[in-house]
């Protein structure tokens, strides 16, 4: 017999389905406000468990990679593909499953960072992954300290397997000086000259056991790279999978890592590692990061960027196109982060920006022109535009057939990707 909360979640599901509106969380938070423990009894269902994939960036990207190497495994898959990654978007997945009749095995969620600790109190999952934890979380919720100890104390004595970045001095923490029970994944530093070895911000730059300035040999992007501490010897742990030299569709050295993180989750899970290196070869990404659509005559590939270190990240990826333009949007609503100060911490002065044309739109496009203009881009580069059409039909013009990137702040990418798929006219 069903539950009266997964029958009226279900229901909400399926109305909203009709409504066309799919992937929302308010199944789950109708199911959750009914049953305060839908999710958790619906977790430790799941024979084979599940897996948390957390951090500040790349976590879409390796749930997605994960959940498409455990299906062409043959298991059955619930996960918040939507990216809704708070408790009432995990709830939705279940309520999903249910009215698809699918009867999962296994979980794969993106989870929020904020979130790790309380869902840790609840329940047991068999793998947490965490890709890596930049400062733009800070604000939110405290020093990169005080989450490493939240994190290394919600998830001692748990059995938990964990799967950590060995790049990131603050991720590797955990495991190192948690005594947790982990596995790394990190770059290869033989192929160290495919990165650009950026010098963008450095947020980890102190060592988590006694405070001493780490020393880095090469450092791939912002505070990523090989460290180690001179006071009391804390060393980046070797990795056992290691990327940097993957052959993909993704574009983007940041998804050598996220390719990492996610065969090594799967090789814990029991995947054959050639299984999992092959579904990520072929793997296409997810909306909005590194995705390509037509529109109007010329070629767009989205780059989402919601922070300086993403931002910066995804301006040097472009680098290297041919494209004559590029389009680069801001929005400053809630998803995307209403205080956008952070653009004066994007690693502009570092990056020469190629393209003669650079078109600027979204509701912050002044500010992010001010910035450009400070970078010493000249203002005769510089087209802003109000109207996201007007801003995509003038760089499909301009493009000569090449491929235009657009870097863009969540929302600012939603409305620049439903346009672009001819679904918008504003
Ligand atoms: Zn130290």
């Amino acid at each position: 017999m069903q539950s009266m909360a997964s029958q009226l979640a279900k229901l909400s599901y399926l109305t909203l389905k009709k409504a066309g509106r799919t992937g929302g969380t308010w199944p789950g938070e109708i199911a959750l406000r009914l049953d305060k423990s839908y999710l958790s009894n619906n977790l430790e269902k799941l024979q084979q468990g599940f897996v948390l994939v957390t951090g500040t960036n790349g976590k879409t990207t390796t749930t997605h990679l994960l959940v498409e190497i455990l299906r062409v495994s043959g298991m059955s898959v619930v996960t918040n593909s939507s990216g809704a990654n708070l408790p009432n978007g995990l709830a939705s997945a279940f309520i999903e499953a249910e009215s698809q009749k699918r009867n999962p095995d296994i979980g794969v969620f993106e989870i929020d960072e904020n979130y790790l600790p309380s869902i840790l109190n609840l329940v047991t999952p068999r793998i947490v992954v965490i890709t890596n934890i930049f400062r733009d979380q800070l604000d939110r919720f405290g020093e990169i300290e005080t989450i490493k100890n939240k994190w290394i104390k919600s998830l001692s004595g748990k059995g938990v397997q964990l799967v950590l970045n060995s790049d990131d001095p603050a991720v590797a923490a955990i495991g190192l000086l948690g005594d947790l029970d982990s596995y790394y994944f990190g770059i290869d530093f033989k192929h160290a000259s495919n990165f650009a070895n950026l010098k963008s911000p450095k947020d980890s730059g102190f060592c988590l056991r006694c405070g001493e300035k780490l020393t880095f040999k090469i450092i791939f992007y912002s505070h990523l790279g090989d460290w180690s501490c001179q006071n009391c010897g804390l060393t980046r742990p070797k990795p056992t999978e290691m990327g940097g030299n993957y052959s993909l569709q993704l574009p983007g050295n940041y998804n050598q890592y996220n390719v990492a993180g996610s065969i090594l989750a799967s090789t814990l899970l029991g995947i054959e590692r050639q299984i999992s290196l092959t579904v990520s070869e072929s793997f296409v990404g997810v909306f909005g990061r590194g995705e390509t659509i037509d529109f109007e005559g010329g070629k767009f590939e989205l780059h989402l960027a919601k922070n300086p270190t993403g931002f910066t990240q995804s301006l040097s990826e472009v680098h290297d196109a041919v494209s004559p333009v590029i389009v680069l949007l801001l929005n400053d609503k809630i998803a995307d982060g209403q205080d956008i100060s952070w653009i004066w911490d994007i690693g502009l002065e570092e990056i020469i920006i190629h393209p003669q044309h650079l078109i600027i739109g979204g509701s912050r496009a002044n500010d992010l022109a001010l910035r450009l203009f400070y970078a010493g881009i000249e203002t005769e580069r510089l087209h802003v535009y109000e109207n996201f059409h007007h801003a995509l039909q003038t760089a499909s013009q301009l493009s000569n057939g090449e491929k235009v990137p657009i870097v863009a702040t969540y929302t600012a990418m939603l409305k620049a990707r439903k346009i672009l798929l001819g679904k918008s006219l504003l």
